[in-house]
């Protein structure tokens, strides 16, 4: 589904991806780990084209993510064509980022209505659907104002999953959350890894890392340091940053 080849991403004289590869498959979850600052959040915002990139490339389902072939050099696309690249991929932030003023209703459905063309009713039905799933059944007609932290993110996932995407972008959902929130958010990204969602998921959340995870992916410094399933990663992790960083959690 998703597969990124020698990312590279330059602020200033800092080098924030230094030559990234990674593949996501079809229906595999793939959790992202490493110390701060070491380039989870650039390498999820430079596959959903938030940053732009200067160099490598990244591609969903075989397409080009941001760019296109131009003499035999790459150019940027144009912004119509990266929103649409975009709203292939369901995106959660750590801050939820609903529209205030909104119920959570029209939060999910909007999107799914004006920008991806599903009817208001068929868009309404998933939303109500998405809303029993994640345990807020009685919150239609709230405003995020009136919800938890947990609560709103758990809006925020709904309304990323009611556009049908290819793959999930998860960045640190739940670290914006107070410590009781954190597994009400947990639960629903594990439900929706369940229903066989392909996912990225940046977290520091270690148990939730090795009961969900396919496969597990270490950055430090820009680079994937080592890559394997929990059991390789937190059982037997070959690399000493891994290991150091790993000790800092047991
Ligand atoms: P954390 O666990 O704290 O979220 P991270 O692994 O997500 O860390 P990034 O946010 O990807 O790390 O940042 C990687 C590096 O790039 C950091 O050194 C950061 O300071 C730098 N960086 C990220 N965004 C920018 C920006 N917009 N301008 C300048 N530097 C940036
Ligand atoms: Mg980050």
């Amino acid at each position: 589904v998703l597969s990124v080849r020698g990312l590279r991403k330059v602020f200033g004289d800092h080098v924030a991806l230094d030559g990234v590869d990674l593949d996501v498959h079809e229906g595999e979850v793939v959790v992202v780990l490493g110390p701060s600052g070491s380039g989870k959040s650039t390498l999820v915002r430079c596959v959903h084209q938030l940053e732009s990139v200067d160099g490598g490339a990244a591609y969903l389902d075989g397409e080009l993510l941001g760019y296109e072939q131009h003499r035999g050099h790459l150019r940027p696309l144009p912004e119509a064509r990266v929103a649409r690249q975009r709203r292939r991929m369901g995106m959660v932030f750590q801050q939820f980022n609903l529209f205030p003023h909104w119920t959570v209703l029209r939060n999910i459905t909007e999107a799914a209505v004006k920008v991806h063309g599903q009817r208001p009713e068929e868009a309404r039905r998933r939303a109500v659907e998405l809303l029993e799933r994640t345990g807020l059944a009685d919150k239609h007609q709230a405003h995020p104002k009136q919800l938890s932290g947990g609560q709103q993110q758990r809006v925020a996932i709904a309304r990323a999953v009611a556009t049908d995407p290819r793959i999930m972008l998860f960045d640190e959902p739940t670290s914006a959350l107070d410590p009781e929130l954190v597994d009400e958010v947990l639960s629903v990204v594990r439900d929706l890894a369940r229903t066989g969602m392909t996912m990225v998921v940046v977290t520091h959340e270690m148990d939730f890392a090795r009961e969900v995870a396919d496969r597990c992916v270490f950055m430090d410094r820009g680079r994937v340091v080592e890559v394997g399933t929990p059991q390789e990663v937190f059982e037997a992790p070959r690399s000493p940053r891994l290991q150091a960083f790993l000790t800092r959690f047991a």
